[in-house]
């Protein structure tokens, strides 16, 4: 179902909610990645463009205690955000209150202020992340329209998206979850084919619904990743020491069996006696894997034959690393399947999801080369597991 964007509605002398993800990492009381920061630009420059007036809010890290409270402070991500839209940006410090509401009175068109953690709210009974109903409402009262842009949080039902969006007239969709929605919903709705899936990563049980889902959408599936051992035994090889996950070997034969042949995996793997950084690496065809050695990523006969399949796709999705590639030792198979996805860029949509494969491309310096790379760990493998996001749920259809 297509959802209303900012592009659709009038935002010229509106109180324009924004809920955007700043959950940043923070080291030592500095941000240390400013990545979602600058995701969030285009939305907010376009709202203050238009006239809008940007009412902004995120959570950030968890509140249990007290002593959350102060280390989690926006403040920060306020300044920092001012810097790059040359603005400034006016940080009210509390999430509630007559502060703040004088501060949104006061606000004028193409101005914005900034509220405090949205988390605060979860100190006194988890208000924010509980969605309580009465803390949704008096959000939504404070605007008069909700933009939505926090596709990291789309999985979760909290009082800052579908608290207010229940209590507004109009919720839109910004373009970071636009993006998020053309993309990764536009590969699973209808997909350009061959549409070939590639999973990867570290265990068969964080990613069933993944490949389960997938095995609906996809002409192929290619498994790599510490997850293709526990096929591999399913299969009747023997494994050695890699990975395995004993209680899931049943499960790996009735996937297998109900792919009929969609699924694909390796002929050889890369092995190692022990799991280090130095440890010495062979070339091991699928049924000659030592009893002292375990899989640390896939083979060269396998980057060949998973070569030869992506360089035909027409729609790829990506989720997990094929190997240890935090060792660059085992990183060459991740690096080759990502560097055959650069090349077909011009022919194909290529897509990532998954915090750790989105990290290992970057890493590579690979990035630019993809169509999309999900800005959600949590929230697209759950899209990809094929369930409706409350967070995109809660945008207005068109
Ligand atoms: P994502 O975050 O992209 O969804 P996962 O969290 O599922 O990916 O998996 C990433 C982890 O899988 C990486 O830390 C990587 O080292 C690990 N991994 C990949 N291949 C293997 C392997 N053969 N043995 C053990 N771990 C592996
Ligand atoms: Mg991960």
């Amino acid at each position: 179902m297509a959802k209303m964007t900012i592009r659709d509605v009038e935002l010229k002398g509106k109180k324009v909610l924004i809920r955007v993800d700043f959950n940043v990492p923070l080291k030592d009381g500095e941000i240390s990645d400013e990545n979602r920061i600058v995701q969030a630009l285009p939305t907010i420059e376009y709202v203050l463009e238009k006239g809008g007036r940007a009412i902004l809010f995120s959570h950030l890290g968890r509140i249990k205690e007290e002593k959350d409270l102060a280390k989690n402070s926006l403040d920060i991500v306020a300044k920092r955000l001012g810097e790059h839209l040359n603005k400034d940006v006016k940080f009210i410090p509390v999430t509630r209150g007559k502060v703040l509401e004088d501060a949104v009175d006061e606000l004028k068109d193409g101005e914005i202020l900034m509220f405090e953690n949205t988390r605060f709210e979860d100190l006194d009974g988890k208000k924010e992340s509980k969605n309580n109903p009465e803390l949704g409402k008096y959000w939504a009262s404070l605007g008069d329209i909700f933009v939505n842009d926090a596709f990291g949080t789309a999985h979760r039902e909290h009082a800052s998206n579908v608290g207010i969006a229940n209590n507004i007239k109009q919720t839109v969709a910004g373009f970071l979850l636009e993006k998020e929605i053309n993309f990764i919903g536009g590969a699973l709705e209808n997909p350009e084919r061959p549409f070939v899936a590639i999973l990867g990563g570290a265990k068969v049980s964080d990613k069933i619904e993944v490949i389960k889902n997938l095995l609906k959408v996809a002409d192929k599936v290619l498994i790599g990743g510490g997850m293709a051992y526990t096929f591999f035994k399913a299969m009747g090889y023997e494994i050695g020491q890699s990975l395995l996950e004993t209680d899931k070997v049943d499960l790996a034969k009735e996937l297998l069996e109900l792919s009929q042949g969609k699924i694909l995996l390796g002929d050889d793997v890369i092995t190692a006696k022990e799991f280090n950084a130095e440890s010495e690496k062979n070339v091991r065809t699928i049924n000659q894997i030592p009893a002292d050695e375990m899989g640390m990523d896939i083979g060269p006969r396998t980057i060949q034959k998973f070569e030869s399949i992506i360089k035909d796709a027409k729609t790829v999705v990506w989720n997990g690393p094929l190997g240890v590639f935090e060792f660059p030792r085992f990183a060459e198979g991740t690096r080759s399947i990502a560097q055959a996805l650069t090349e077909i860029k011009d022919q194909a949509t290529t897509i990532i999801g998954g915090g750790d494969s989105a990290a290992a491309v970057i890493q590579f310096g690979l990035d630019e080369g993809f169509t999309h790379i999900s800005t959600g760990g949590g929230a697209s493998l759950e899209y990809l597991e094929g369930k409706l996001l409350p967070g995109i749920e809660c945008v207005d259809n068109k």
